[in-house]
C-alpha cells in the first residue's frame, strides 16, 4: 500500500483536517539512514509532520523543518513540498532507548527538551516566512501544536506517530492535523477537546492499519468529514551527482586542482539521503576546465 495524504474538511467546514500514512516513507528514511528505534520515530513524526505542513503549501513552495533539543540525537531536519516530497535525517541516527513508562519509544529523551522547533518556509521570489518556538515535550507532536498556537496563530492538533519492528525496520507510521478556522464556535472545539481526550493514540490507530479517512472518521465521525484532495506522500531528495557536480566547480580552480593532487578523487555525500557520489580523477579534471 502506498503512502498518501488527504486534506479535508470537518465539522461543517470549521475545522481544516490533514491526515498521512507514511509508513513506507519512513520506511525508506530509516533503510537510508540506518536508523535505531527511538531515532527512527524521532525522524519520522517529524518527517510526518512535515509532509502535512508542505500540502498547505502551494505550487514551488517548500519548508524546511530543524529541531535541536540538545539530546542525543543531535538536530533533525526535514524538507519538504507540495507535492507530497519529504526527505529528512537525523545528526545521529544509531540512538535508541528502553521505552518509556507508557511503554512507547522515549523520543523525548533522544530529541531533548531544552531546545528549539524552527520552521522555513520558501514562499518563492527569495520570500521566507520563518518562526521559531522553544520545545515544550520533546515528543514532537505536542510541539508541533504549539508551533502552530505560537507561531502561525492557528489553533491546532498535531497528532503523529511511528511504530517500530523488533528488527527496526518501520511497521506503521502516520499522523493528523487538524486546524481551527476563526468564527469557530466554543461548542464545536469543546466538542473536538473532548474527542481528542478519548480518542487511542495516533500509533494506536495507525497499528491498527486505519487509512487516513479512517483516522479521521474516528476524530470526526463518517459522516461529518469530507474529504477534499489526496495526495501520493514519498521520500523524495533532490541531490544527484551532476548537482554535486555543479557545486565541485563552484568550489573555484584552486580547490578542485587540490583535491585531484591529494587524492586524485572526490566523494560528495548528501546529509538528506545518506546518498554516496564518487569523482574519478578524470571527472575532476574535467570538473575544473569548467571552473573559474
Ligand atoms: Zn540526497
Amino acid at each position: 500500500m502506498n503512502d498518501y495524504l488527504v486534506k479535508a474538511l470537518a465539522c461543517d467546514g470549521n475545522i481544516r483536517a490533514y491526515a498521512a500514512r507514511t509508513t513506507e516513507t519512513v520506511g525508506e528514511a530509516q533503510r537510508r539512514h540506518q536508523t535505531w528505534r527511538t531515532a527512527s520515530a524521532a525522524l519520522g513524526r517529524t518527517m510526518t509532520a512535515g509532509v502535512m505542513m508542505g500540502a498547505m503549501l502551494k505550487g514551488d513552495e517548500k519548508l524546511t523543518i530543524k529541531i535541536d533539543g540538545g539530546g542525543p540525537l543531535g538536530a533533525i531536519l526535514v524538507d519538504s513540498n507540495a507535492k507530497g516530497e519529504v526527505r529528512g535525517y537525523v545528526n545521529n541516527p544509531q540512538v535508541d532507548f528502553e521505552s518509556n513508562e507508557q511503554g512507547k519509544l522515549d523520543v523525548r529523551r533522544a530529541v531533548g527538551t531544552d531546545g528549539m522547533l524552527s520552521v522555513v518556509k520558501d514562499i518563492g521570489l527569495r520570500d521566507f516566512f520563518s518562526g521559531q518556538v522553544p520545545l515544550v515535550s520533546g515528543e514532537l507532536g505536542e510541539d508541533f501544536t504549539y508551533y502552530f498556537a505560537t507561531s502561525e496563530q492557528i489553533p491546532s492538533s498535531v497528532g503523529v506517530g511511528v511504530l517500530v519492528n523488533p528488527d527496526d525496520t518501520i511497521l506503521a507510521a502516520g499522523g493528523f492535523i487538524l486546524q481551527i478556522m476563526p468564527g469557530t464556535e466554543e461548542e464545536v472545539i469543546a466538542k473536538l477537546e473532548e474527542r481528542l481526550k478519548t480518542i487511542s493514540p495516533i500509533s494506536i490507530l495507525i497499528g491498527k492499519g486505519l487509512t487516513p479517512e479512517e483516522i479521521l472518521a474516528e476524530l470526526f465521525g463518517k459522516d461529518q468529514v469530507k474529504v477534499m484532495e489526496t495526495m501520493p506522500v514519498q521520500f523524495h531528495c533532490t541531490c544527484s551527482k551532476q548537482r554535486f557536480a555543479d557545486a565541485i566547480v563552484g568550489l573555484g580552480k584552486a580547490e578542485i586542482q587540490a583535491m585531484i593532487e591529494e587524492d586524485g578523487q572526490a566523494e560528495a555525500h548528501c546529509h538528506f539521503c545518506n546518498e554516496k557520489y564518487h569523482y574519478t580523477k578524470e571527472e575532476l579534471e574535467q570538473l575544473l576546465q569548467e571552473a573559474k
